[in-house]
């Protein structure tokens, strides 16, 4: 009996383990140098000014929609094929979410609909939009921020899919998830099935520094230790009369924030995953390769044809007849393909909020069809042979 595969799988080596091991032994567990270590190299691989680590891909979501003074009532955009926690962050804000649908063919927010929603509304209306690299493949944001930029409109990029992913602008060059030359923030996570590992983590880059500094203070109860920033006076803040000097121990909580930060071992994971990331890409790519060559031909599969530049093949999405049939048969036969995702605005949830079947329709359609088989680093030639024997087998 062969052992079973998932549809995704983090990858730890020797290198991670040491890595993991050097902090534990080291004199800080949390708020170490490990974290600023993470967030250099990290904002270096995407390209952006500056980078926030902190405690999972959901918390960077809530810090961004915080940064950017999401209101009661204030709507946002974004799209129901994604993980719940793009749209929720929104909802933590007391904002308002605005689904709009999906391109059929690259299974992203679609442009063009979020255009004419803003176009039926009053300018004003809508406060920003969240675009999601969904599986891995890049949003072309230079699109949505002239479409911000019309309307006054904030970007957060949710790039948990595609770390190292890009997309090719007007001018031909790549621009990479992440880099802050579009949105105004983007996020990523670390949790294991994402393509970076740290267990838990998550990181938010960006090229603005007021929105960088607030994100600092917010993930750590929105303390701020700097001077010059200071409302209290020095002689309240010594207990003392005609102070010259804010005390040593002295800070302010300027704001409510939270404890959203990552720890110091984590962190190392992270930066030792990092090292790798490229050539996880690049084993994703080709099996995202074998699996387009296998499906080419099949009519009873909508496979993707041609590798996508820049797709960082997070998820290796198919659309299919009979995907409850074909996702039972692999299941019997211990190879664990999944549904990304069903439609945020059907979940319970938002569906208490007034969302409905047949509001989102491509998006719905796509739900119907759509399973992601395997696709991760470690995935060898014969285990993606066996994946492609068992969808063979149940539809010949
Ligand atoms: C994983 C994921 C998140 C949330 O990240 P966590 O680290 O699990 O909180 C948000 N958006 C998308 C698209 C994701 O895939």
């Amino acid at each position: 009996m062969s052992s079973s595969i998932p549809y995704g799988r983090q990858d730890i080596q020797q290198a991670d383990i040491d890595a993991v091991v050097d902090a534990l032994q080291s004199d800080y567990l949390t708020q170490g140098p490990r974290i600023a270590e993470f967030e250099e190299q990290f904002s270096a691989y995407v390209g952006a000014k500056y980078a926030v680590a902190v405690s999972n891909g959901t918390a960077a979501l809530h810090l961004n929609a915080l940064a950017l003074n999401v209101k009661p009532g204030d709507k946002v955009i974004t799209t129901p094929i994604t993980f719940a926690a793009s749209a929720n962050c929104v909802r933590y804000c007391g904002g308002e979410v605005v689904f709009a649908d999906i391109d059929p063919k690259t299974y992203l927010l679609d442009v063009q609909k979020v255009r004419l929603l803003l176009e039926a509304s009053p300018k004003g209306t809508y406060a920003g939009i969240i675009p999601v690299d969904f599986a891995g493949r890049a949003v072309n944001l230079e699109e949505y921020r002239q479409l911000a930029d019309e309307y006054d409109l904030w970007i957060i990029e949710d790039s948990c899919h595609s770390p190292g992913g890009y997309f090719v602008d007007s001018n031909g060059e790549k621009q990479h998830c992440g880099n802050g030359n579009f949105a105004d923030l983007a996020i990523f996570s670390f949790h294991p099935v994402k393509h970076i590992a740290c267990g838990e983590g998550g990181m938010i880059t960006t090229n603005n520094e007021e929105l960088y500094h607030k994100l600092l203070a917010l993930r750590t109860h929105g303390i701020v230790k700097d001077e010059s920033l200071y409302t209290n006076s020095k002689d309240f803040a010594s207990a003392e009369k005609n102070s010259q000097e804010y005390p040593g121990w002295y800070m302010e909580m300027q704001e409510l924030g939270y404890n959203y930060r990552i720890t110091d071992f984590q962190a190392a994971l992270g930066s030792s995953q990092l090292q790798r990331a490229d050539q996880g890409i690049q084993r994703r790519i080709e099996i995202a390769s074998v699996y387009n060559d296998a499906f080419e031909n099949k009519k009873y599969i909508k496979g993707q044809s041609g590798v996508v530049p820049g797709h960082a093949y997070h998820l290796y999405v198919i659309e299919v007849d009979d995907r409850l049939g074909l996702y039972n048969y692999l299941r019997e036969n211990g190879i664990y393909a999944q549904i990304h995702y069903i439609p945020c605005h059907l979940m319970p949830y938002y569906r208490g909020l007034g969302w409905k079947e047949g509001d989102v329709p491509f998006a719905e359609r796509y739900y119907s069809r759509c399973i992601s088989l395997p696709m991760f680093p470690s995935l060898t030639d014969e285990e993606q042979h066996r994946v492609l024997d068992k969808v063979n087998e149940y539809y010949g």
